[in-house]
């Protein structure tokens, strides 16, 4: 199982749960995505079926831990809503179903359900019902970028655990190790992914950097013009991360970072207007106008080592 990255905290506390069998029958592990919600998921479901000693578990090497860690021990149901929108009550009923019946194998039964704001109403309140009335030992754990968007009586079942975002030394030493990315690439990458180590790890991968770079010095040159809303919105999320870069640079150098947070405003300002499908040459043109108002590129060069 790939390494989790940083939340010491919410480890030791599951951990300790774990230990004192003081376990919750829910929980809702809810934060940002990319930061390993569902990592940690995996290694809860290994550290409650783990067949080692208790101080070296989850030991990642027994027969438990690698059926759960390759998504086939009987006692674990993942559900993922990836490529279904919905959780639909149907899955979810043959879960509370199994969940209420002894464990095949392991200690525990536990469903991963993920993401839980996919569960069709239907089915989060098939699924509460069983938690207002839990049999049996089992744990269910909801993963969310967005406790707001899920039932809120369902939340109020579940023991919630926060992940915050992981820190963006942390993700590029990760970088280094994992996508051999140079240092320098890597702590920028770090800063654009703003403690997601999915997004960084997407970014790494798909030269964005290169391209981040190329659309920066493209709005400098005024040489865009934009028909296409995609290619718009690519490009003004490219500005946006740049200008909020430069904001920090600026912050930390000690200079004042006002006219920036001003820009910075604006430019997510017409980033939602271009979502809401104003004419994305209209933006463009907006955009043009604000970068030359703000005097931002006589500021500043736009690489910077
Ligand atoms: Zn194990």
């Amino acid at each position: 199982m790939t390494q989790i990255l940083g939340h010491e905290a919410v480890l030791a506390s599951l951990r300790q749960a774990a230990a004192q069998q003081r376990l919750a029958h829910a929980y809702l592990f809810a934060g940002p995505d990319g930061v390993g919600k569902r990592l940690v998921a995996g290694w809860f479901a290994q550290l409650l079926n783990c067949t080692a000693a208790e101080a070296l578990r989850p030991c990642g090497q027994c027969v438990a831990c690698e059926k759960t860690a390759r998504r086939i021990h009987p006692d674990l149901f993942w559900l993922e809503a990836a490529e279904a929108p919905t959780v639909k009550i149907e899955q979810v009923r043959a879960i509370i179903e199994r969940l209420g019946l002894r464990p095949y194998e392991g200690h525990q039964a536990v469903a991963i359900i993920h993401p839980a704001e996919a569960l069709t109403e239907d089915a989060a309140n098939a699924l509460l019902k069983t938690l207002e009335e839990p049999r049996g030992e089992a744990v269910v754990i909801l993963v969310t970028t967005d406790a707001g968007r899920c039932l809120p009586t369902l939340v109020s079942r579940c023991r919630l655990v926060r992940f915050g975002a992981l820190a963006a030394s942390l993700i590029a030493r990760r970088l280094v190790e994992t996508c051999a990315a140079p240092e320098a690439a890597a702590r920028e990458l770090a800063r654009l992914a703003e403690g997601s180590l999915g997004r960084a790890l997407a970014l790494a991968q798909s030269g964005a950097l290169a391209r981040c770079r190329a659309s920066v010095e493209q709005w400098r040159n005024t040489a865009i013009l934009l028909d296409d809303r995609q290619a718009l919105r690519e490009a003004l999320l490219h500005l946006i991360w740049w200008t909020r870069e430069q904001l920090v640079r600026r912050a930390q150098g000690g200079d004042d970072p006002a006219p920036l947070g001003v820009l910075l405003e604006e430019l997510l300002a017409l980033d939602e207007a271009a979502e809401r499908y104003v004419n994305p040459r209209l933006v463009t043109a907006l955009v043009h106008t604000r970068l030359q108002a703000s005097g931002v590129f006589n500021l500043l060069p736009v690489t910077q080592p």
